[in-house]
């Protein structure tokens, strides 16, 4: 128990906007349960207190940019027994895998008056490319309930009840009207994780995937239906390439939209038209 009778809990944060974290803060009355439970051993987004590691469990939040993250990662996973990672960014790459499909230098060259000084990776991984992970938890951000009840499982040792299956079980779950159904709207809710409780469609817009692929997505199938209900190749791309445009299913769903639209601007290139 590294040093102490209360198992010891570390958070670490790589490239990421804190959001997830800023979701464990937002626990408050359930955190000082938590404190009482465990040693908040570093957790830089609440004090600046450090027990030095190794770690019974660590939070990581962020995905992977630079060669010295890459190094960082794999001292963390050295020092800590259990990993869990939260978040779009920590398990997909998060939106600035976004880069992963161009160039970073032409970013970079957008972005920064000096570029010459950015030192960056070529893409944003999510932290299982890199060292082992013992739990992913969905969401961006994170819904903070499903993020205690994995650790309340860590500490009991069970298998956390964390469902994989999509937002539309959670739309039917609280009564929302389908908006794809009822407005032709396109919603990505059949082929993503659930965990937000269906916000978007509650709020009559369809789901753009935030909480990432659920288990053995129809990507095929959805996209069919969106084509059906009148999105262009490109609406499709666009729909899948948001904050885990990189998780497989979603990647390879962008892929094969992005394919139909260059063979179909080919065509027209063709015809003359
Ligand atoms: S609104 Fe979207 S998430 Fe909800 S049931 Fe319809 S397709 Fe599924
Ligand atoms: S985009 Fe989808 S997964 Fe994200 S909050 Fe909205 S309904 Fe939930």
């Amino acid at each position: 128990m590294a040093g102490s009778h209360r198992p010891t809990l570390a958070v670490w944060k790589f490239a990421s906007c804190d959001g997830c974290q800023l979701s464990l803060l937002d626990c408050e009355d359930e955190l000082l349960m938590l404190a009482d439970r465990l040693e908040i051993a570093q957790f830089l987004e609440a004090t600046s207190a450090r027990v030095e590691g190794p770690y019974d469990i660590s939070i990581v939040e962020g995905s992977i940019t630079t060669a010295h993250d890459a190094e960082r990662i794999r001292e963390v996973r050295a020092s800590s027994r259990v990993l869990i990672t939260i978040g779009a960014c920590a398990t997909a790459g998060g939106i600035q895998a976004l880069r992963n499909f161009g160039d970073v230098e032409d970013f970079t060259a957008i972005v920064y008056a000096s570029p010459e000084y950015i030192s960056t990776l070529a893409s944003s991984t999510p932290i299982s490319a890199h060292v082992p992970v013992d739990f992913e938890l969905n969401g961006c951000p994170i819904n903070k309930a499903q993020l205690l009840e994995v650790i309340a499982a860590h500490l009991a040792g069970r298998r956390p009840h964390v469902r994989a299956h999509s937002v539309c079980v959670e739309c039917k779950r609280r009564g929302t009207v389908c908006v794809t159904v009822a407005h032709g709207t396109p919603c990505l809710g059949p082929v993503t994780h659930a965990g937000c409780g269906a916000i978007c469609p509650a709020y009559n817009r369809g789901c753009y995937g935030c909480y990432g692929p659920m288990e053995a997505p129809n990507t095929s199938s959805l996209s069919a239906r969106m084509s059906e209900l009148g999105s262009g190749e490109a609406d499709i791309v666009r729909i899948y390439r948001t904050f885990t445009a990189d998780a497989g299913p979603f990647r390879q769903a962008s892929e094969r939209a992005a394919a139909g639209e260059r063979a179909a601007g080919e065509g027209a290139g063709e015809r003359g038209t």
